[in-house]
């Protein structure tokens, strides 16, 4: 089984705190989207022998691009790649893009997942954000999704928001769960250096959270999903049963995938590929038969410790047998000795085979994954 990432670089606006690559050069999406058609033919081979078992068209925004474009791409896809039975084909949208009229037209393309970037359902923060839509939008947006016949919806919040509360988080978490979603996606504010927000920060417009209130939203953000029915299945992620992101656990479960568009990113087993992050310089490349891009070839060490990166964020962890059969004795032997004395702490605990954070670890989870990470 394979994966397909298509890279929808295009956002009406950048969002203040947006590290991403995206563009608001809008004059150039019919040209893209030529590009990303040819770039999927070009490199047919890349996890041939591989069935597309997930598609997953993220951004940017790729709610951005009209039917007809997400449709041409589609039918590249379809008609270029063997697909397997019931794929998850993901997009994600801005919930300003999700009137009737697009989803309608938008149901009839292979799509059977939305996520969604809602972010708050606080209308001075989404502003703070930069977002362009704004709390009611975010509900329209999931009514109009079910009303179309969507029964895979995820949504994406961000906590430790400036100057926020805890009981404005709580209030966000309400809002979200209310809304019945499938999946939601929970992740901490990073201030990038050179973004807007950033800037903000600098100058004193408001305060960042401390590590303790940081700690407490996450606190509050697993209680509150957990109590509502939902899995915490990755540090970050939570899902109704069945519905985990089936691509987003193919990353953590060693799948290969093919990454097409400016910025994206592939992994075959062996190497990790990633296209340039210029769309102008992508485009070019691609029409004279070049594409512009790098190449990583990955050491077992390196394999090891994207395995342990990944994995140990899962809620099923890693699987002791699957480890002694993809890495050397050496490697084993080293997660072994590491993972030992993290027990013996509390943070990590081994159960039926596999060694997975406890709850207690789950808060300092980039100190226990840093333990095991090979040096
Ligand atoms: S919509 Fe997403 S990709 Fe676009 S600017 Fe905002 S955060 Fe960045």
């Amino acid at each position: 089984m394979a994966g397909i990432y298509i890279h929808i670089p295009f956002c009406k606006q950048r969002c203040n705190y947006c590290a991403f690559y995206s563009t608001t050069l809008y004059n150039i999406k019919e040209e893209y989207v030529n590009a990303l058609c040819k770039e999927l033919l070009m490199r047919k081979d890349y996890v041939a022998g591989d069935v597309i078992s997930t598609i997953y068209f993220g951004g940017g925004t790729p709610s951005t691009l009209t039917i007809e474009q997400l449709e041409r791409v589609c039918s590249t896809i379809y008609s270029t790649y063997p697909i397997a039975e019931n794929p998850e084909v993901t997009i994600e949208c801005n919930p300003d893009d999700l009137t009737p009229e697009y989803l309608e037209r938008l149901k009839e393309l292979p799509f059977n997942r939305i996520s969604m970037g809602v972010q708050s359902f606080n209308n001075i923060q989404l502003k703070r954000l930069g977002r362009r839509h704004t709390a009611e939008g975010a509900h329209l947006a999931v009514a109009n999704a079910r009303a179309a016949g969507y029964n895979n919806i995820s949504i994406d919040l961000m906590f430790a928001l400036p100057d926020s509360t805890l009981l404005e988080w709580q209030h966000d978490l309400e809002s979200a769960i209310a809304l019945k979603p499938d999946h939601l996606s929970a992740y901490n504010l990073m201030y990038e250096e050179g973004t807007p927000l950033y800037r903000a920060l600098q100058r004193g417009d408001f305060n960042e959270l401390g590590e303790d209130e940081n700690v407490k939203q996450f606190g509050i953000l697993i209680e509150a999903m957990k109590g509502a029915g939902y899995r915490h299945y990755e540090i970050s992620n939570f899902a109704l049963p069945g519905k985990e992101s089936r691509h987003n656990s193919s990353y953590w479960n060693d799948t290969p995938y093919i990454g097409c568009g400016a910025a994206a990113h592939s992994y075959n087993g062996t190497s990790r590929e990633w296209n340039i992050a210029d769309i102008k310089t992508y485009i070019e490349g691609i029409n004279g038969e070049k594409r512009n891009f790098e190449i990583e070839h990955l050491t077992e060490e390196e394999r090891y410790n994207d395995t342990i990166l990944t994995r140990l964020r899962t809620a099923d962890g890693i699987p002791l047998i699957w480890m002694k059969d993809k890495f050397s004795d050496k490697l084993n032997a080293y997660m072994l000795r590491a993972a030992e004395k993290e027990i013996a702490l509390g943070n990590l605990k081994e159960e039926n085979g596999h060694l997975s954070l406890t709850e207690k670890g789950i808060f300092i989870s980039d100190a226990v994954i840093r333990e095991l990470i090979y040096v």
